[in-house]
């Protein structure tokens, strides 16, 4: 068998005609730019998560960048974040004027609140949890600290659409949050694109202006302020829409993707697998990805790719902290430690049961030989 870790031409050919429709229904239009199927995605994906507010951006990264900014985060500040996430949550940060200050991972593989509580200091201004491989994180205890120390919440949910914590939608605990629409997250676009979600009508506003050059998009409006150009492309919004209407039974079927994985893999203890999805009545994890820890890691990532399973490293194998040619200094060996043995497993909408049985059987073949 041949198993890619993920299909980026499956992600097409499987609804390719659909998908050529909308394109060619949007051209015939010429509604490329800020168009109604902008609008009307927007307004879906603030219904299906909760929020007050979303706002299509051309990226998560930009995304959470503008966030932070229209949440008055800047020179002087200090944010924390996890450091198992991707470099553009710090670059994000980064690109405010602000300081990132990355701290542990916890078992979890998520922030570690009391790690990141440690790391409060008079400067630090916001706490910025990852809600990684689709799971949130206890925002029970992220916002009893915030609280305590009048610090602003934001979430790089860029892999959690869907996901919640207690009933509630990753992405609406804080002042703002990103969602991405990456070709391989949960909902993809063709492309790049991304989503704000946000709570207050200020911060709204303010990122109407920031992504469309700072311009007023009332007739003759003016421009307000300093911006960018970070907008989401109509077409792939019209195609976000689309796909959006799908997206409880993509989560459904992660979901039970990840329970095959446990139930195939859970004897090892060679192995730490991902909380379950059933595993509490807390979480509901949406598996964007399915990150195991394993014993002798490396040559059970050989083992599979020698039978043709692709699996990936994230991040490239290192954490934030870690790229010291950005000015990080800290040491965060917990963090480290879980990078050694991290790997994730093939979670995608195009695997089928017959192809988890046979990774699976390799991995017990491979830990009882
Ligand atoms: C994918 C991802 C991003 C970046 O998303 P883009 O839309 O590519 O900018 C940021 N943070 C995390 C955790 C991600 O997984």
């Amino acid at each position: 068998m041949n198993i890619p870790f993920f299909d980026y031409k499956y992600t097409f050919i499987s609804e390719e005609d659909d998908l050529l429709e909308l394109i060619r229904d949007a051209g015939r239009r010429g509604a490329f730019i800020q168009q109604s199927d902008l609008e009307n995605f927007e307004q879906e994906l603030a219904r299906f998560t909760g929020s007050a507010f979303a706002v299509g951006v051309a990226n998560a990264t930009d995304g959470l960048r503008m966030a932070l900014m229209a949440g008055g985060i800047g020179p002087g500040d200090e944010v924390i974040f996890c450091s198992h996430t991707m470099v553009a949550t710090a670059s994000a940060i980064y690109f405010t004027g602000a300081r990132p200050v990355p701290v542990e991972a916890g078992p979890d593989h998520l922030l570690d609140p009391v790690k990141a509580e440690a790391a409060i200091t008079s400067r630090t201004r916001a706490i910025l949890p990852t809600q990684l491989n689709g799971r949130t994180a206890d925002m029970d205890a992220i916002a009893g600290f915030a609280r305590k120390y009048g610090i602003q919440i934001y979430e790089d949910a860029a892999q959690a659409l869907g996901s919640r914590f207690k009933g509630q939608m990753a992405g609406t605990f804080g002042e703002a949050a990103c969602i991405s629409f990456y070709p391989a997250k949960l909902l993809g676009c063709l492309g790049d694109g991304g989503a704000v979600l946000c709570r207050s009508e200020d911060i709204y506003q303010k990122l109407l202006l920031l992504r469309d050059h700072g311009r007023s998009s009332a007739d003759g409006g003016d421009v307000e302020r300093w911006g960018f150009n970070s907008r989401l492309d109509n077409i792939q919004a019209s195609v976000l829409l689309y796909r959006l209407k799908k997206v409880d039974s993509i989560i459904e079927r992660r979901r039970q993707v990840a329970r095959i994985y446990r139930t195939r893999l859970a004897n090892l203890e060679e192995l730490v697998l991902p909380p379950g999805p059933d595993g509490d009545d807390e979480h509901f994890d949406v598996f964007q990805n399915y990150e195991i820890e394993a014993k002798r890691r490396d040559g059970l990532k050989d083992h599979l790719a020698q039978n043709g399973v692709g699996t990936l490293i994230q991040w490239g194998g290192k954490p934030v902290h870690q790229f010291r040619k950005l000015g990080f200094t800290q040491d965060l060996p917990a963090t480290d430690r879980l990078f050694k043995h991290m790997l994730m497993l093939p979670m995608n909408m195009s695997i089928g049961d017959e192809e988890l049985e046979y990774i699976c059987d390799l991995i017990q073949d491979f830990y009882r030989s």
